[in-house]
């Protein structure tokens, strides 16, 4: 009797594919192993075996594999039960899931791969073509991509010219294994010259210079400085503390006093001190401790709502003790944006060499390192750190996940599929292993707080500051009648000018949101109306002032700004609405003796960009920081006093039915970023409808109203938590086609799912890309049974697909979207 082995392929395919295996090979063979099998013509994938048996496929005749890759499996079986789960919910194959899974490195295959030869590169715009600008822009989300990745990235055939033409600018290379380059970072550091350690000369020094006051001055506070520690000295310190200009400390370095000399301080390796300190709670913290632990004594999973710098993550930590301890692995989620430098030290200061960092970031050599090491050492307790993605890690024994920043919308993964939500993942996955876990978040999602509302969840809340800190006062600005009294200077009214004056004065920082890259989003002609257009996309052209040039921010399409009307010619041309550029230029002519920092999507492209911004933030090397929802994300800064939210309307404007639940987290989370020590934060909030009530709710801190008020709108509107909802999303370059695909995929829902079924309707962008998009919308009522539903729907979508005419059309499934 012949043996059979069914793999799973890392191709967008319905159904695993079975190879023909030797009796010598299926003893060997286990589930999780990797094999590499000839699919199509002459094609070589790295495969997945599932299931070793004896049955021979029906409809094909089954090839035999080419070779076996592992001698122990690489994927352990809960992974293959886990990835079984999250295409049969998600509705995509197991293939997608695969792909997401595993780090490149585990599949290497027949075709080539290209990667960014150097992250942190990002070449000037003007000399690129749009396809490779767009390809670059890849490369740098996803490290590297094959080359039939690329020809959905570019989505056309032909790509091998644009690659050569990479190549040859020398941007990329081909079949090649990056060891991504790390790049430390080094600081200038001060110290006293040998010759004056001894404390005889030290006086004799201070003599010396008694007719150079301001660099005795320097001296002294080098001294009581370095006096209660041991520690080199920053110059930075020094400066700061001294008052002192960087000429004086020259001179004295000229003179032979003082020296300088530089270090590495390396962002994300360990530096080797750990502490044994424990964290002493506060009384409010222990008493959330208690109840979480209460609550995973009886197996629930349990939602943390503590506000804003109230603790948190010291209650993570205290949690993760307690699991290393055990011997056991954990897991801590958090949004890609969100894993910072400054995280990561703080759980190291605690865990030392059993924190492990799983992020895309990363190169796919780093990735695997930790891959292996959690997969054949799980018995010593490490800590994951890592976004999305690390629910797919090889985990033999998960004692807790912690999902931080739980509301959190990028834990949703939008595009490719799998389109999984990795925080309900991580529900399913904790329970594979009987493991707890801890939602925490200021600002729940309406989905979680709802759960925990119905105790299916535990609950715990935490309302106060960690130190008795008063949270930051929160005032609204009325920019209608500010307007109208002519108070607005630019984009700043006279209240928030006001208070960024006394910041500033107080030497304290300020963080500034808005939520737009770019200059401005709209560039109109005064005479005749027209607005410059993506001739690809249905959205207007934003203007960027650094480089002068009208970019799409879809498809990356880019002209040079245009001096006159490209209608009617005339020159009289204003801007529409603004963005973070706007604001940054507008502070730096307002404030032009301080330092003012960008963070946005374009100021952050490289590897470490982003780390760059905020340490320097941290240093305060920056006094105003202006930022789009970058600036939102769970940093705890020392000195910020005071935030500015520019304008909450865009937010509020945006048509989506949880546009008031985002509006209300993105404030109150930014809001939370002001004054998180002893002195008392204020923050502004700019709004032509100060009434809204979101802004109200925010300026009270009231989630709990607002968590009443949208549920209801929920229930009105069915929407989740009282729905769930599966999206369809139909593309294609024929516009036509597009709408009867659309029309025959609606009807056919209609028919089995009647009113639940919304659409065709045409979503706010109409064409990406030159595809025409629709939408269709099926929502399930509590009562109504997913897995049914789920299997009538791909019923559809199968006959769908064998509908010739709309082959050119695909359907994007997203459930749960967000
Ligand atoms: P959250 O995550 O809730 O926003 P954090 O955990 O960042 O809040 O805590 C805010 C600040 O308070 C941090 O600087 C943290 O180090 C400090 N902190 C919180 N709990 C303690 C504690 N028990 N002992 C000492 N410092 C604490
Ligand atoms: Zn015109
Ligand atoms: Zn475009």
């Amino acid at each position: 009797m012949p043996y059979f082995v069914d793999v799973i392929l890392p191709l967008p395919l319905d159904k695993r594919f079975t190879y023909e295996v030797s009796e010598e090979e299926a003893n060997f063979l286990k589930p999780g192993m990797r094999l590499a099998v000839p699919f199509g013509k002459s094609k070589i994938y790295t495969g997945i075996a599932a299931n070793i048996h004896q049955t021979p496929p029906e409809v094909y005749e089954a090839k035999p594999i080419h070779q076996i890759l592992d001698k122990v499996p690489l994927i352990t079986s809960n992974q293959l039960k886990f990835w079984a789960w999250i295409s049969s919910y998600y509705m995509c194959a197991e293939g997608d899931v695969l792909r997401a899974a595993l780090p490149g490195a585990f599949l290497l295959e027949s075709e080539g791969v290209i990667q960014l030869k150097n992250k942190e590169a990002f070449p000037n715009d003007d000399s690129l073509s749009d396809d490779e600008f767009v390809l670059l822009e890849a490369l740098q989300r996803q490290s590297s991509l094959k080359i039939q990745e690329v020809m959905k990235v570019l989505d056309k055939k032909t790509v091998l010219p644009v690659i050569n033409k990479l190549l040859e600018k020398d941007l990329v290379v081909l079949n090649q294994e990056i060891y991504e380059q790390y790049k430390p970072k080094k600081t200038r550091y001060i110290k006293l010259s040998g010759n004056f350690s001894k404390e005889a000369a030290m006086h004799e020094l201070l003599d010396s210079l008694s007719r150079a006051p301001s660099q005795r001055e320097i001296m002294l506070t080098y001294f009581s400085l370095t006096a209660k520690s041991r520690k080199p000295l920053k110059l930075k310190s020094l400066l700061k503390e001294s008052k002192a200009s960087p000429g004086t400390v020259k001179s004295l370095i000229d003179k032979g006093i003082l020296e300088e000399f530089y270090q590495e301080t390396d962002r994300v390796s360990f530096s080797g001190e750990t502490t044994s300190k424990a964290i002493v709670f506060s009384e409010y913290q222990q008493k959330a401790f208690s109840e979480i632990e209460g609550h995973f004594k009886e197996n629930k999973v349990c939602l943390l709502h503590g506000i804003t710098s109230s603790g948190k993550t010291e209650i993570y930590i205290e949690l993760l003790k307690e699991v290393l301890a055990g011997g056991k692995q954990a897991l801590y989620l958090l949004p890609e944006i969100a894993l910072t430098t400054q995280l990561i030290q703080r759980l190291q200061h605690y865990f030392g060499e059993k924190v492990l960092i799983y992020h895309s970031k990363y190169s796919v050599n780093e990735r695997v390192e930790v891959y292996r090491k959690i997969l054949e050492d799980p018995g010593s307790g490490h800590v994951i750190i890592g976004a999305r993605s690390a629910v797919f890690l090889p985990f033999k024994n998960l004692g807790l996940v912690v999902v931080d920043e739980e509301h959190e919308s990028s834990f949703k993964q939008y595009d490719p599929a799998p389109r999984y939500h990795a925080r309900d993942a991580a529900v399913v996955l904790a329970s594979f292993f009987n493991a707890n876990l801890l939602l925490g978040s200021a600002t729940p999602s309406l989905e979680s707080y709802f759960n925990a509302q119905h105790h299916k969840y535990g609950l715990v809340e935490l309302n106060r500051r960690y130190g008795d800190v008063l949270l930051p006062e929160i005032e609204i600005v009325d920019i209608k009648t500010k307007h109208k009294r002519k108070q607005m200077t630019g984009h700043f009214s006279d209240r928030l000018l006001e208070e960024i004056k006394t910041t500033l004065k107080e030497e304290e920082q300020v963080i500034l949101f808005q939520n737009r890259r770019g200059f401005s989003p709209i560039l109109e002609c005064t005479t005749c109306g027209h607005s410059p257009q993506c001739p690809n996309c249905d959205v207007s052209l934003t203007y960027h002032s650094h480089n002068n040039q009208l970019r799409c921010h879809y498809c990356g399409y880019h002209i040079a700004m245009q001096q006159k009307c490209m209608a009617c010619q005339s020159t009289e041309i204003t801007t529409k609405g603004f963005g973070t550029e706007q604001i940054e230029t507008e502070l730096k002519a307002l404030f032009p003796k301080n330092k003012i920092a960008r963070m946005d999507q374009d100021t952050t492209r490289g590897k470490y960009a982003f780390d760059k911004i905020i340490s320097a933030f941290e240093n305060q090397e920056i006094d105003i920081l202006v930022g789009t929802q970058m600036v939102t994300k769970g940093l705890d800064f020392r000195h910020v006093n005071l935030v500015g939210i520019m304008n909450a309307d865009n937010l509020l404007n945006f048509p989506d039915f949880r546009a008031h639940e985002r509006s209300f987290q993105l404030m109150l989370q930014v809001a939370g970023r002001a004054g998180r020590t002893k002195k008392r934060g204020k923050v502004l909030i700019q709004s032509y409808n100060p009434n809204h009530q979101i802004v109200q709710q925010v300026s009270t801190g009231d989630y709990f109203g607002m968590y009443k008020e949208q549920l209801e709108e929920r229930y009105n509107y069915k929407y989740p938590p009282y729905y769930r909802i599966i999206r369809f999303t139909l593309r294609s370059r024929d516009f036509s086609t597009n709408n009867n695909a659309a029309e025959w995929l609606a009807k056919s829902l209609t028919n089995v799912f009647g009113d639940y079924v919304l659409g065709p309707e045409i979503p706010p962008i109409a064409r990406i890309r030159n595809e025409y998009y629709k939408n269709i919308l099926l929502k399930i009522p509590q009562q109504q049974s997913l897995e049914k539903t789920k299997t009538v729907t791909n019923k559809i979508l199968s006959s769908f697909k064998s509908i010739g005419t709309f082959r050119s059309v695909r359907v994007v499934v997203n459930v749960d979207p967000i």
